[in-house]
């Protein structure tokens, strides 16, 4: 990413701040973005917390506050309506047992309804609970107006059976006169009638009984009366209302009116038990404690009880009202609690959506601008460059921009171009180096080689003859020193032989030096063809004399192959007039010894010099053995 596009990356609205963030550097360009998160993330906590907090306030305050005072309401409620109905069954008792059992309901239903009104009490303070207590009272007042109605009214109700007892044992005295006078009458009428069935009725006999009947004919109408008025008076019992028994009461008045008038016709002897029976009737029928007079009275009880049972349910009304009113004031208050709850709740999902967005935007923002459009093209640039690096492409542009982490990496790719460029310029040079070296060792090698030749020359020129080839004197002394040393260690016989040419001092007076040299290299290649093994050796020993060094070699071997060479020489027909055979020859001593801890090789040498003095001395071309000859 280049400078320019990066501005362009920046936001436009606050770039001062997106110039600070971007000095910021990578790492706490990082660690500020995460605390922004973290942040973020701690004031959604708090936004979550505090509306779990209020709701669950308001829902502890439904719960443990408004709840209960609606439940104990209702309770109240139900427990005064309860009161109010075994009260209103109070005007139904009509026997002892009624009562016991409604008095007991009474009675419970007003514990029930005190207790509950202690657990309203004790959870609001509501003046409409007092409202209530104040109705209630009103109503038990009304109970205990009730309950003495009730006593009341069994005591009437007992007076009315006492009374009816009387009447009917009154009625039943009054009808037994009544019936036996009506019968004879009756009797009388039936023999009337059966006179006038007759053929010639008896006229006179029935004008006389007529005369005797008529004036108690009044007694059916009183008798029918009076059993009009028992049965009213009965009936008055059942009476429901005031103004029916009052229409009852005057239809007993006129009835009596009746009766009495009756009474009055019927003939005085008749009506001396009957007036009597018929005062106590009449009395006992218009009196406070006759039948209507009590019924009368129970009934303006029933009334009064009703006007009661009419307070009490207006009372409820009442009662229910307040509750209706401290139950609806409960339950706005729930509606509150509930309602605040429902809008903290609103308002906390919308601020964390608020908050919850804005983080996530943040997040992308932070994401798109510093790490996609920022970073990410700037590590592409430095990988790119590094691959050109690596590659050994080192005219790349350098990403050194920014003053962070990947500014100074760039800046470390810079510098590590550099060294790469300076080390690259070191290695030319140090190949240049390499290969001037390399054709330095190259000489070095070739003249080594040499040297190594010339050196080889210079160890075979110094252990060898230079005239036969042969090896020299050095050369003799140390392998028969190394030779003598091997025998020695392995206790093997080993032998020398003492060469020298005959008359060789006038060979070369009569043919000349060169040709004696020439001579000498031939007697030299007849010894070099004798020797096989590569323990044995040659050597020119010094002037025309010569050795042979014979390893693990008896003397009787040695004395053969000493006579092989001399004979070979011989054959080599040299020229040589001055000598006694007119050929070259050799004379050859032999020498051979075991040797011995603390014995010298010198002393082998000298026996074969001794016995090539003898050979010389016996004439010469010839080999002598040091042990033949020892003398
Ligand atoms: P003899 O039979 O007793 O050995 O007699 P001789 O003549 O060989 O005796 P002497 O040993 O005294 O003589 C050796 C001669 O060998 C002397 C010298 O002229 C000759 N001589 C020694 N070294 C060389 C050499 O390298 N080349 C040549 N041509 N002659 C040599
Ligand atoms: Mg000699
Ligand atoms: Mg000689």
């Amino acid at each position: 990413m280049s400078p320019s596009s990066e501005e362009e990356a920046a936001p436009r609205g606050n770039p001062s701040l997106w110039g600070k963030f971007k000095g910021l550097g990578i790492r706490n360009s990082f660690l500020v973005g995460f605390a922004a998160m973290a942040l973020f993330m701690v004031v959604v906590m708090i936004t979550a917390l505090s509306t779990s907090a209020a709701m669950s306030r308001s829902v502890t305050q439904i719960l443990e506050e408004q709840l209960p005072v609606t439940l104990a309401t209702f309770r109240a409620a139900r427990a005064a309506d309860a009161l109010a109905t075994s009260g209103a069954s109070l005007i139904t008792v009509r026997t002892a047992a009624d009562q016991q059992l409604a008095f007991q309901r009474v009675a419970s239903a007003q514990q029930i309804l005190e207790r509950t009104l202690g657990e309203l009490t004790g959870v609001t303070e509501s003046p409409d609970v007092a409202d209530i207590i104040t109705q209630v009272a009103e109503l038990n007042q009304n109970l205990d107006s009730l309950k003495s109605l009730v006593d009341e009214r069994l005591s009437l109700i007992d007076a009315q059976q006492r009374a009816r007892t009387e009447l009917i044992a009154d009625l039943q005295a009054f009808q037994q006169e009544l019936t036996f006078r009506v019968r004879i009458l009756e009797a009388d009428s039936d023999v009337i009638n059966a006179l006038m069935q007759r053929p010639s009725p008896p006229v006179e006999q029935i004008a006389r009984m007529s005369g005797n009947t008529v004036p108690l004919i009044p007694l059916s109408r009183f008798y029918a009366e009076v059993e009009s008025i028992g049965s009213r008076l009965m009936a008055a019992t059942q009476d429901r209302t005031l103004a029916s028994l009052a229409v009852t009461e005057q239809i007993i008045n006129h009835r009596l009116q009746i009766a009495s008038e009756t009474l009055e016709k019927l003939p005085p002897d008749v009506t001396g038990t009957l007036s009597r029976q018929f005062v106590a009737l009449r009395a006992s029928s218009l009196s406070p404690d006759g039948l209507v007079g009590l019924r009368q009275r129970e009934l303006n009880l029933l009334a009064n009880g009703e006007a009661l049972n009419q307070q009490n349910q207006q009372i409820i009304a009442r009662v229910d009202l307040a509750i209706a009113a401290l139950v609806d004031n409960r339950l706005g208050q729930i509606d509150q609690a509930a309602d605040m709850a429902t809008s903290a709740n609103s308002r906390s999902q919308l601020w964390l959506l608020i908050i919850t967005g804005a983080g996530l935007a943040g997040l992308v923002a932070f994401f798109y601008l510093h790490v996609l459009r920022r970073l990410v093209p700037r590590l592409t640039d430095l990988s790119d460059t590094l691959l050109n690096l690596s590659a050994g492409r080192y005219d790349v542009p350098m990403p050194t921009e920014g003053n962070d982490e990947l500014g100074r990496l760039g800046s470390a790719v810079h510098q590590f171009r550099q060294m790469a460029l300076e080390a690259s310029r070191r290695e030319e040079e140090l190949q240049a180096s390499n290969r001037r070296a390399e054709e330095a060792v190259k000489e070095l090698e070739q003249k080594a080689t040499e040297l190594e030749r010339v050196n080889g020359r210079l160890e075979t020129l110094s252990l060898s003859d230079g005239l036969t080839g042969l090896a020299n004197r050095r050369r003799f002394d140390d392998v028969l020193a190394a030779e003598w040393a091997h025998s020695a260690r392995t206790a093997q016989s080993m032998s020398v032989l003492m060469l020298d040419v005959d008359y060789f001092k006038l060979y070369n007076d009569q043919y000349g030096h060169q040709q004696g040299d020439d001579c000498l290299r031939r007697i030299a290649g007849v010894l070099k063809t004798r020797i096989h093994r590569a323990t044995d050796l040659a050597a020119r020993y010094g002037g025309e004399e010569f050795c042979v060094i014979l390893s693990f070699c008896t003397e009787e071997d040695a004395a053969t192959i000493a006579e092989q060479m001399r004979s070979q020489v011989e054959r080599l027909q040299i020229e040589h007039r001055l000598a006694d055979a007119g050929v070259v020859t050799i004379s050859i001593g032999v020498a051979t010894m075991v040797p011995t801890a603390g014995s010298a090789a010198d002393e082998l040498v000298r026996q074969a010099d001794i016995a090539l003095y003898n050979a010389k001395r016996l004439g010469r071309n010839r080999v002598v053995c040091s042990s033949k000859h020892a003398d």
